[in-house]
């Protein structure tokens, strides 16, 4: 049988219900061997200049995926929490991450990339992209406000030549994209940091629905996101 894998890479910053309900869905749909939660190192596009979208320190953002990582049950899953990305000494592009985990996995694991459809309609933005279906499949989940239906002619041609159902994925390496139009959680980190920036009173509150209670507790005895600097 073929061993399947799945990279889920983000900022997470902070780790949010979306990002769970994400990686468990797919996880679930995949009967995924392993799936690996992989921070980003500091990303340039996020890290520069303006205050307001500084990214937390990567062990912050490593702790919290680590409380996040706890909080899934998926007894057929090893997961199993990455510092590869967060130990760079500069960010990478994601086709080169995909094609060194690659590597560690060998030619014959299936290997999918988890991604939201925010990131995925913009995927013809992204440094060779084309390439990236040589490494791994893309599994895309729905996200409001962020249609495929707006996505670029190039990506609207990848999405007829490559859906997959899901147990196609497991049986072949590489190659094809799963889409996953149910969920639907309007939840985003920005939107979580700017609400923690605008109540501060209501920090000794309970952890708010789109947050983990172990992650809203280590943002509180941080003091994570609660100044603009
Ligand atoms: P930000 O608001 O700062 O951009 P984010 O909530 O999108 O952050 P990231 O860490 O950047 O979080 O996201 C990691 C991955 O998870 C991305 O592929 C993103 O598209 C996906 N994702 C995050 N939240 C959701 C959601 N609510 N629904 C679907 N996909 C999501």
């Amino acid at each position: 049988m073929t061993l399947c894998v799945g990279i889920f890479g983000g900022t997470f910053d902070p780790f949010h219900h979306g990002h769970l309900t994400l990686a468990a869905d797919f996880a679930k749909r995949l009967h995924l061997n392993q799936l690996i939660l992989l921070p980003a190192g500091q990303p340039w596009q996020k890290a520069h200049n303006t205050t307001l979208n500084q990214v937390s320190a990567a062990s912050h953002r490593l702790a919290m995926t680590r409380l996040g990582a706890a909080q899934l049950k998926l007894p057929e899953t090893e997961i199993i929490v990455a510092t590869d990305e967060i130990e760079r000494a500069s960010p990478s592009y994601t086709v080169d991450t995909l094609a060194a985990w690659r590597k560690k996995v060998g030619a014959h694991t299936s290997l999918s990339f988890l991604i939201g459809a925010d990131q995925f309609i913009r995927l013809d933005s992204w440094h060779q992209w084309p390439r990236l279906f040589d490494y791994a499949h893309l599994c895309v989940a729905a996200r409001p406000g962020f249609s495929l239906a707006a996505a670029p002619p190039v990506i609207a041609t990848e999405i007829a030549q490559r859906t997959a159902p899901a147990h196609a994925l497991c049986l072949l390496t590489h190659g094809l994209i799963l889409l996953d139009s149910e969920l639907a959680l309007d939840i985003s980190a920005t939107q979580i940091r700017a609400q923690i920036r605008a109540s501060r009173s209501t920090l000794n509150a309970a952890a708010p629905p789109s947050l983990p209670a172990p992650i809203w507790h280590y943002i509180r005895q941080h003091q994570l996101y609660q100044s603009t600097l």
